[in-house]
């Protein structure tokens, strides 16, 4: 093979979804796999639609997410190169000026410059889909550029493709019906044609097309929300390729090896938020002790923010197993699920009170758990005040005993079991709530 290059040409018109990213990374890899050549091309040709924000969006995102491009390219500033391009095709007489009156109704008549079509069948042979034959009579002499100042978005990307040394223009299926008009132009200008590869659609879970309508989610709105980059590389590159394997969880390294186009499925895949759940709690769990302080850092609200290190370094763990993003975190923090770990939690006394129980019982137990805990001087840890607790516990009733000591704590129907919560708020805390309690 020679050297491959590939790109990844976004509009910025928009927020960008998986979708996209996933033709983003599908480009990256394959250049990767062949030691090619990945460049990225703000496509802001159509200055309408185009806006700055969503071009900024798009670098941080691949800065975010860890795509690196070779090499980038903004595509307004070819401009110069477009026009000498389309000049060309005039002079040649491939294309030419037509004075149409503008669409707008209001009657002023411009200059339009329409391509001269050959009126050919224009045969490719999609990577993916196969050899595909289009009769280009149908499209007439179509339009490349609304004037010589303004090319359209067919000429700029043929001309674009060619200069940048792109051979493999790997895009989705969308732009299948875009391909013969982009031959028929490359084929004009005298410059050799590119392989296509034509991806099948990221597709919402009822299988129709992602739209934001139906919940599709900003690349960048899922970094926000605190999704680790490798987990939703390693989903967005399961959304349609697979190894032929049971392997799930893959590493950019391995990827970067294993990846080929061969293996990427011919019809639409499907992108599932449960899925990328999974495999963010996956990767969350390969996370070193300190990458998972620093993650939950970043979301934990002010107020936990100021306990002591030690009872943080004991949280973590209580917070990650409930998460399958950290953002979650925020989540939890505003339905108040971690205000019992700032301050003693308020709530109504029989609450306290087992459904088997009378409050007496239940404070004659907490009493007891009180007493065995205070005369307790082993470690203390979450199996160290268990194992003052279970036989008590065992001998009267589990829920007996353990529901109203949980609650005491937590002040809540969920919340971790007793031991874990002991563990965290210390001994003294602990003791405190539970007399605080029986003093009622
Ligand atoms: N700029 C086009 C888009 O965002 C892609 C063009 C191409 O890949 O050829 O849909």
């Amino acid at each position: 093979m020679n050297h491959i290059v590939t790109r990844f040409a976004p509009s910025p018109t928009g927020h960008m979804h998986i979708g996209s990213y996933r033709t983003a990374f599908f480009a990256y890899l394959f250049a990767r796999k062949h030691n090619g050549k990945f460049i990225l091309r703000i496509e802001d040709t159509d200055r309408n639609r185009y806006e700055p924000e969503y071009t900024e969006e798009i670098f941080k995102v691949f800065e975010i997410i860890g795509i690196p491009y070779d090499e980038s390219y903004i595509q307004s500033e070819n401009l110069p190169r477009h026009r000498e391009m389309l000049q060309k095709l005039i002079d040649e007489d491939k294309a030419y000026i037509s004075k149409e009156e503008a669409k707008d109704g209001s009657g002023v008549i411009k200059d339009i410059i329409r391509f001269k079509n050959p009126n050919k069948i224009v045969t490719f042979t999609d990577l993916i889909r196969g050899e595909i034959s289009t009769d280009t009579t149908d499209l007439g002499d179509f339009v490349i550029a609304k004037n010589i100042n303004e090319p359209l978005f067919h000429l700029a990307v043929v001309v674009d493709d060619h200069d940048e040394g792109i051979n493999y223009v790997i895009r989705t299926d969308e732009h299948v019906a875009n391909t013969p008009r982009q031959i028929l132009i490359h084929e004009a200008l005298g410059f050799p044609l590119p392989q296509y590869v034509h991806l099948p659609l990221v597709l919402a879970p009822d299988k129709t097309k992602m739209s934001k309508r139906k919940g599709a989610v900003p690349v960048i709105e899922y970094l926000n929300r605190g999704y680790l980059p490798a987990a939703l590389l390693n989903t967005i590159c399961l959304c349609g390729w697979n190894p032929g394997t049971e392997q799930e969880i893959f590493t950019r390294e391995e990827l970067e090896k294993i990846f080929d186009l061969d293996k990427v499925q011919k019809a639409g895949a499907i992108f599932n938020e449960e899925k990328l759940n999974w495999f963010n709690r996956e990767y969350i769990k390969l996370l070193s002790d300190d990458e998972k302080k620093n993650w939950v850092m970043k979301y934990l609200p002010e107020q936990l923010k100021e306990l002591s290190d030690d009872m943080i370094t004991k949280l973590i763990p209580v917070i990650i197993e409930r998460i399958n993003y950290f953002g979650e975190i925020k989540d939890f923090a505003d339905q108040g699920e971690y205000d019992y770990f700032v301050s003693k939690p308020e709530f109504a006394i029989d609450k306290i009170v087992w459904k088997t129980d009378t409050l007496d019982q239940s404070k004659t137990h907490l009493q007891k758990v009180h007493d065995m805990i205070s005369e307790y001087s082993g470690d203390w840890t979450t199996e160290g005040i268990k194992s003052v607790v279970w036989d008590y516990a065992e001998s009267v009733g589990r829920g007996n005993v353990l529901w109203p000591f949980r609650y005491t704590l937590s002040g809540r129907d969920k919340s971790p079991d007793p031991f874990v919560l002991a563990s965290i708020l210390g001994k003294e805390e602990t003791l405190a709530r539970i007399s605080n309690i029986l003093n009622k």
